[in-house]
């Protein structure tokens, strides 16, 4: 019955060319995508910082293990239900950078540490306490972060104090170990400039190496600094107060980090993730194509069309989109052309979507199952 479910589902075939592949559906370029994945670990060999990349971009376990292979620790997630499947993919070391407070999740993660190693953050002592209840329960110790909050004003203590409060409780919980610190400075990821992002992780710096003294001076023994997006990795890498590095969107690239100015020492990071969408129907001044905001997220504004800068994507709607020209000479795509939009945002797209659709040369080699697309438990 599964297998029936999968055929049914999958939007290609392999060796098909992309032209007959059913729209919309998600293109993962492998050249591309599998430059990306080699040029984030050297570049953290070079720096001497551990990769630990992002599941939540891509909730694929293959690519989650293409990670680990080109050298990447493990990866990181932000849900129990995310860690499963990676687990379940054969990923063993799973960080889930993020606070879980419910008693049956944490029964859920500590499970999980029959299989492999096991990390979560906490920013509160009531936090703490579910863990603490339901740590006995694990096979071997939990990697705890003590999550600071290094200028994102989200999750993570506030003060230097709540987390010395919360080592001493951690040290002396059963199944428990104070692995680190979690930093990670989400809202300077897409500060456009260079300069914006360089100051705003010199202040999350600063805030690390505050609270690491001050655990450390509490007798602390080593602690392990991670954080890091795809904005910002090569600035936590080089201040030397990171350890580890967790950059997610790197694989993919989206519209939205393209309007980022890049710093030459972030290197180069290519789209390789795209909607493969066909023109339904045609107007004089319009064309309409078949991915809606059903297929793409909107929450970081609209997709580019790749290849295509003469026309802009507008007015989406469940199943719709509208293509328009950016000027009046511009000839629009006649019905029953296929475009590839560059997400506006890539983690919540993929998430949309059972399938992605590997392409080398025009044709499709791969197909990988989204196993934890919905997951979010
Ligand atoms: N680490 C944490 C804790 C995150 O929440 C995120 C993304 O929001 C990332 C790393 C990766 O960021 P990006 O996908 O922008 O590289
Ligand atoms: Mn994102």
């Amino acid at each position: 019955m599964t297998q029936q479910r999968i055929a049914r589902l999958a939007p290609a075939i392999f060796g098909d060319p992309v032209e007959a592949v059913d729209t919309p559906a998600l293109l993962v370029e492998l050249d591309a995508f599998e430059r990306n994945i080699a040029r984030m670990a050297q570049f953290a060999k070079a720096k001497g910082v551990r990769l630990r990349p992002h599941g939540k971009t891509h909730k694929c376990a293959t690519i989650a293990r293409s990670q680990v292979q080109a050298g990447a620790v493990g990866v990181c997630c932000q849900k129990v239900s995310e860690a499963e499947a990676f687990v379940a993919g054969g990923i063993e070391d799973v960080l889930v950078s993020n606070e879980i407070v419910a008693p049956a999740k944490l029964r859920r993660l500590a499970a999980l540490t029959a299989q492999a190693r096991i990390g979560i953050c906490v920013d509160h002592p009531l936090g703490l306490d579910a863990l603490i209840a339901a740590a006995p329960e694990a096979a071997r110790p939990i990697d705890v972060y003590i999550e600071l909050d290094v200028g994102g004003g989200r999750c993570g203590i506030e003060h230097i104090e709540d987390g010395l409060r919360l080592m001493d409780r951690i040290a002396a919980a059963r199944n428990l170990s104070l692995a680190g610190i979690q930093a990670y400075q989400g809202s300077a990821q897409h500060l456009r400039k260079p300069a914006e992002r360089k100051a705003a992780i010199e202040a999350a710096v600063a805030r690390v190496l505050g609270l690491r003294e001050a655990l450390v001076k509490r007798g602390a023994g080593a602690l392990r600094v991670t954080g890091a997006g795809t904005g910002t990795f090569y600035l936590e890498a080089a201040s030397g107060a990171y350890d580890e590095i967790q950059p997610g969107s790197y694989v993919f690239m989206d519209r939205d980090y393209g309007d980022n100015e890049w710093a030459a020492e972030a290197g180069r990071f290519e789209n390789s993730l795209f909607l493969l969408t066909t023109v339904m129907s045609r107007r004089a001044r319009q064309a309409v194509v078949d991915a809606g905001h059903k297929t793409h997220s909107i929450d970081s504004g609209m997709p580019a069309i790749a290849g295509r800068p003469d026309l802009f994507y507008d007015r989406p709607s469940d199943e719709h989109g509208e293509i328009f020209p950016a000027s009046p000479e511009v000839l629009l795509p006649e019905l029953g052309q296929q475009l590839r939009l560059i997400p506006g945002h890539c983690d919540p797209t993929v998430n949309l979507h059972d399938w992605l659709v590997g392409i080398r040369a025009g044709h499709v080699e791969a197909l990988w199952p989204v196993e934890a697309r919905g997951a979010f438990s």
